[in-house]
């Protein structure tokens, strides 16, 4: 069953939340020579257009990216969001006079991804939905840059350990079914058993049913250490509305200072998203 289109949620709070961590984490892995093999286990299909008929049926952007754009002029202050932006800019299409006024492509993290790769890096990401596959294929990266169609759970089983020195893997899935919370910590403990020093981040919605504890009690019971999570609630998960409250990341050994920056501009941003948003950080499971 592959129901889920990413075009229909592109640029909420979600992938806000996700993508700054993601941008952030990438920028403390650039700060060091050594080659990165990065793995994105669920890519969907890359860039998003905002005004296509899918973007526009549900318009969740009005609730993630749209308000930070308008406000960047003043977000711009904060170190990491000044960064971000700017990359956000560049996605941009248009005349290069249009660039930087309207919001009209988002970037998924294959984009994140490649727009920050040198030359020594590889990027692998995985896409199981053909049609997402094709579009993914389609966009024009690097030629270290594998798009592969197929299971991303199962790819990350199969390429593990990797040739370079450090390895950075991102796992969002969609949790169309309910076992996909324990499949992802079954294949984040598999994966650490390979390379122990690897940088895992894993994706998680905040549902009412609260089904994404089986995820991190499995990885706390199986004696996975090293484990800081963040996560963005929306409003409070008994205010009567249904549907996704929060988005939480799982980061598996964070970089020194992670927490710091990413909360710094999460704090930047908690107003601009609503009265009710709230951020928290911290440790999962310490060393
Ligand atoms: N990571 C993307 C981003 O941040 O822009 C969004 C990914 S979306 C939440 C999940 C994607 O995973 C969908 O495009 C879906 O087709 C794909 N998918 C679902 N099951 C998969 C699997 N087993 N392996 C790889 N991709 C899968």
């Amino acid at each position: 069953m592959l129901s889920y289109q990413h075009a229909y949620h592109a640029g909420n709070f979600a992938d806000v939340h996700k993508h700054l961590t993601l941008f952030a984490v990438v920028d403390h892995l650039l700060r060091k020579d050594s080659p990165v093999t990065y793995l994105d286990t669920h890519a969907g299909r890359g860039l998003y257009c905002l005004s296509s008929e899918a973007s526009g049926k549900l318009q969740e952007y009005r609730n993630g990216v749209m308000p930070l754009w308008r406000s960047r002029e003043a977000l711009v202050r904060d170190p990491l969001l000044h960064a971000w932006f700017g990359a956000l800019e560049e996605a941009q299409s248009g005349a290069p006079s249009a660039k930087g006024e309207s919001l009209d492509q988002y970037p998924g993290s294959p984009w994140w991804l490649a727009s920050r790769l040198r030359s020594r890096d590889r990027l692998m990401l995985f896409e199981l939905h053909p049609g997402e596959h094709d579009h993914l294929a389609g966009l024009a990266l690097p030629d270290n840059v594998r798009q592969i169609h197929g299971d991303g759970l199962q790819g990350l089983r199969q390429r593990l350990p990797v040739a370079t020195p450090r390895l950075c893997v991102l796992i969002d899935p969609s949790y169309e079914r309910k076992t996909e919370y324990a499949e992802v910590a079954d294949a984040v403990l598999s994966a650490m058993r390979k390379v122990r020093h690897g940088l895992v981040l894993v994706w998680y919605p905040l549902l009412p049913a609260g089904r994404h504890r089986v995820l991190l009690e499995s990885l706390r019971d199986e004696g996975l250490r090293k484990i800081w999570r963040s996560e963005l609630v929306l409003h409070d998960p008994h205010a009567g509305e249904h549907g996704m409250y929060g988005s939480g990341m799982l980061v598996v050994n964070p970089p020194w200072g992670l927490e710091r920056r990413l909360s710094a501009a999460m704090d930047s941003i908690i107003p601009v998203l609503g009265s009710t948003s709230r951020y928290r950080s911290g440790w999962w499971v310490e060393e």
